[in-house]
């Protein structure tokens, strides 16, 4: 016997294709479509448009999965963490962060990464692979049902209202995944978030920066945490690949093309090492060079353990975002979210045996 095929991660064209492929009518496939990602069905029996003919053609050649639940963690401020398994054993982890009234779910592109940064959690369990786009949209599925938000809510009465790519794993090494899982997660007949809602934000692979916002229309968000690239490189190894100009240039172009006409930047702020006012100078006049109009978010270091970096003091951090905001761009300070369960940014990891930081290149 073949194996069974899996639906969830499967393109509108493919889903129509495979319709074809049983010989149903077109119309099938987009009522497919929407069993499968506006109402988030996983039983076959129960998708009642059907006729039980063709709803036990489809058991017999198909599956509805969802990541496995190894375990769930529920952090006191009610952020919420999965350790996910995929059918081949491997191993990833999936945040949801609430606010009042809504909220993003933080999802994972690979097992591990292959970046490095010295300061990441994630970075110092080495890349094992890339999650296919079916494992992409799968663990936003399971978020959603973990919520009871199916068939998928109209965009204001909705918990799970956006979606990050800042989970583990470098996207921009993954391309052709995440470019499908982000068009599955954004399609209006189906999970419908508005690309407008979906962040993704990249270590800086510069070349593929511009060719993912193209693809998907989804909004862009930057690693940065240096204001230059003798700091970067330090922290993080993909520097010497592509420096500063290189990501900073493909982000001039991305401004261009988004409608907000502005770029985010996520800075972490490392005591004593990138903290100082000079810091913020020195990343002001790089905005300058490249005519960026840049946002910051500044980021609390979360350590874990056996990593050497320290958190900046609260004070330091209030200054420098003063800095920033006396020369007229934004600078939020970011609180961690559950950082009790190890779910915030940089912590999360699903291997337990490395513990140590990752060795320079
Ligand atoms: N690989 C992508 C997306 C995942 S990391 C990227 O690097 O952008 C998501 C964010 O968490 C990045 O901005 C990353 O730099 C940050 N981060 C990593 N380690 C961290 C830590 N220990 N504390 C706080 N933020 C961290
Ligand atoms: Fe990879 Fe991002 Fe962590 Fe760097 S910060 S190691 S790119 S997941």
């Amino acid at each position: 016997m073949t194996e069974k095929k899996e639906l969830i991660g499967l393109s509108k064209e493919e889903i129509a294709a495979e319709i074809e492929h049983l010989g149903e009518k077109p119309f099938r496939a987009k009522q497919l479509w929407q069993w499968l990602y506006f109402h988030g069905e996983t039983d076959f029996e129960k998708m009642s448009s059907f006729s039980k003919d063709l709803r036990a053609k489809l058991a017999e050649n198909f599956t509805i999965s969802r990541p496995k639940i190894v375990t769930e963690q529920l952090s006191s401020d009610k952020t919420r963490k999965w350790l996910f398994e995929f059918k081949d054993g491997q191993r990833i982890e999936t945040v949801y962060i609430p606010e009042e009234d809504r909220g993003a779910v933080c999802i994972s592109t690979q097992v591990g990464c292959a970046v490095g940064c010295k300061f990441c959690h994630t970075g110092s369990q080495k890349i094992t692979r890339n999650l296919t786009a079916g494992e992409i949209v799968s663990q936003f599925m399971a978020a959603r049902d973990a919520y009871h938000e199916w068939p998928s809510p109209k965009d204001e009465t909705r918990y799970l209202s956006n979606i990050v790519v800042m989970g583990m794993g470098e996207p921009l090494h993954n391309m052709e995944n995440v470019i499908k899982a982000l068009k599955i997660l954004t399609d209006g007949d189906g999970i419908a978030i508005s690309k407008r809602r979906v962040t993704l934000s990249t270590s800086g692979i510069a070349p593929n920066i511009v060719p993912m916002i193209q693809a998907t229309g989804v909004k862009l968000a930057i690693s940065l945490h240096a204001p230059n690239n003798e700091k970067r490189s330090q922290i993080m190894p993909i520097n010497k690949r592509y420096p500063l100009e290189e990501v900073l240039k493909a982000c001039h172009e991305y401004q261009q093309l988004d409608g907000s006409h502005f770029v985010t930047f996520e800075y972490l702020m490392l005591k004593d090492f990138n903290d100082s006012l000079d810091d913020a100078r020195e990343l002001m006049a790089l905005m300058k060079k490249f005519q960026i109009n840049a946002k910051f978010n500044l980021i609390a270091f979360n350590p874990w353990p056996g990593c050497s970096y320290e958190p900046s003091p609260q004070s330091r951090i209030i200054a420098f975002s003063k800095e920033l905001q006396k020369n007229r761009f934004a600078a939020p300070i970011r609180v961690p979210r559950g950082q009790d369960i190890l779910a915030a940014c940089g912590q999360l990891k699903s291997k337990k045996d490395e513990k140590t930081a990752p060795k320079g290149e």
